[in-house]
């Protein structure tokens, strides 16, 4: 991969990345897709990465379809697919990890402790083995988003971060690989993260700008539905995940939540008034 990396830059190319864990769905694609318009060589890697699991989190039972998927990634005209081996990635004896303190313990860095972790490790080794020109993420991971953007402004990376928005169901549910745990009667229940979020964007809108008042409606919504169990409910600075007190300035209203076993999140972009709308 780093000597068709060299060659790619050798000819002039610019090259695209998106990092995946696979089981593609739509969202995926769209990254893709973006990719694709974007430039010359597109590669999507898929790796499931064991580091950003905790131990009684669900790596070995994620879901896992590498033909679907490079037939998926194909119709998309991606170049190349990079799908190494947990050992190839992490060979015995690898010690080194990249953390970006403070913030990898926000949202869902809290929740999971370690996540990101995983996550920025990944996702420096991903970078330092593709060199990508321009590496495309979903809004959907909000504070992944965040944090791998610090990490690549902290180190120094020479990539271009592009945010792509999130891709939603039609009843607005995020799409997400882990969705497919879900039961059909657990997919109707799962619709309340959307529906608390839209909550707030609509209070947002009629003028409401104090987060705790925003907050307490979301959570609120939540609590409506009683299969859903409540992780966190946050409405913080976008950049740095912080609690913001008011949104005037904009934030990002992000939550998560288990419906029976599985742990689904979703966040919206509000815009503080005279704002342009932009993402997802
Ligand atoms: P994953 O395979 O879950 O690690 O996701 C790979 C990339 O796809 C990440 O940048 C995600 O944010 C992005 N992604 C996942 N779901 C969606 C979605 N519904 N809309 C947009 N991007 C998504």
């Amino acid at each position: 991969m780093t000597a068709l990396s060299r060659e790619i830059h050798r000819s002039g190319k610019h090259l695209g990345f998106v990092p995946t864990m696979g089981a593609l769905h739509q969202g995926h694609l769209s990254l893709a897709r973006t990719a694709r318009s974007q430039s010359d060589v597109v590669v999507v890697s898929i790796f499931v990465n064991p580091r950003q699991f905790g131990p009684k989190e669900d790596f070995s039972k994620y879901p896992r379809s590498f033909e679907q998927d490079s037939a998926l990634l194909q119709a998309e005209k991606v170049d190349y697919i990079f799908a190494p081996s947990v050992e190839e990635m992490y060979p015995q004896g690898a010690t080194s990890w990249v953390k970006v303190e403070e913030i990898s313990d926000r949202l869902d860095g809290r929740s999971r402790p370690g996540h990101f972790h995983g996550v920025t490790t990944v996702v420096s080794k991903l970078f330092n083995i593709i060199q990508p020109d321009l590496a495309f993420f979903g809004q959907k991971d909000a504070a992944q988003v965040a944090i791998v953007r610090k990490m690549v402004r902290d180190l120094n990376f020479d990539v271009r971060i592009v945010v792509c928005p999130i891709v939603r169901e039609q009843d607005g549910l995020a799409m997400s690989s882990r969705n497919v745990y879900l039961s059909p009667e657990q997919r109707k229940q799962a619709v309340i993260l959307y529906r608390a979020l839209m909550r707030v964007q609509t209070l947002a809108d009629q003028g409401e700008s104090d987060a705790a008042k925003l907050m307490a409606a979301g959570k609120q919504v939540i609590a409506e539905e009683p299969a859903a169990r409540l992780d966190y409910f946050e409405i913080v600075n976008s950049d740095t995940l912080e609690p913001v007190r008011n949104i005037s300035h904009g934030a990002l209203v992000a939550v998560a939540a288990h419906v029976g076993a599985t742990r689904l999140i979703d966040n919206i972009m509000l815009m503080g008034p005279g704002q342009a709308k932009v993402g997802g």
